[in-house]
């Protein structure tokens, strides 16, 4: 399994049904927004010597890690590893500056990979919310954002493991949402 599954969990579970266990694809790739996300990203991974804030440190970008205790892989854009810690950065393609309860399973997730695997605490990231401006909101990794991504975590493969379908409502996620169409929840809400 992988960060973003989880992510797409959180977003809404039906992600988990449809990916996980009818294996249906949601094409994505097609849509703009996350086309332009990831050439953002792909031009933020060559900027190896840019490093926000005066923070001093060497930068990483591009990684795959992987959880032998979660049996968890998940990409990691770019952090910065002092002699003490590892910083996290993520960017977002966007201007709503919200840190919703994806971003802090993504957060918790990729903080317990770097744990893993570098062998130093992640005491905070940093997010940067970037389309038309540019705002960057510092958050503290603590023990409650690790708890309710590995929970998270916990869940989704619950439904997994069950193959039953899974408990979501209609609201403004389902206006576009990539499985709208072939959900019932989304396809019966929606002309
Ligand atoms: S349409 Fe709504 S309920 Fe259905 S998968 Fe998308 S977000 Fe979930």
């Amino acid at each position: 399994m992988s960060v973003t599954d989880v992510v797409e969990f959180t977003f809404c579970p039906f992600f988990t049904y449809f990916g996980k266990i009818l294996e249906l694809k949601q094409f994505e790739h097609r849509r703009g927004t996350v086309l332009a996300g990831r050439s953002m990203h792909q031009k933020y991974e060559k900027y190896k010597d840019y490093i926000p804030r005066n923070i001093i440190g060497l930068k990483h970008t591009g990684l795959v890690l992987y959880s032998e205790n979660m049996r968890l892989v998940g990409k990691i854009d770019e952090i910065i590893e002092t002699d003490k810690e590892i910083i996290l950065i993520e960017r977002k393609y966007s201007d709503s500056v919200v840190i919703w309860n994806t971003h802090l399973v993504q957060i918790g997730l990729l903080s317990c990979l770097l744990e893993e695997n570098f062998k130093k605490p992640i005491t905070k990231a940093i997010m940067i919310f970037q389309k038309n401006n540019r705002k960057m909101i510092e958050i503290e990794v603590n023990p409650e954002i690790i708890g309710y991504a590995k929970t998270q975590l916990k869940l989704m493969n619950e439904i997994i493991m069950s193959a039953k379908l899974p408990f979501s409502e209609f609201d403004s996620r389902c206006l576009d949402c990539t499985y709208r169409r072939i959900c019932p929840v989304g396809s019966l809400n929606t002309s």
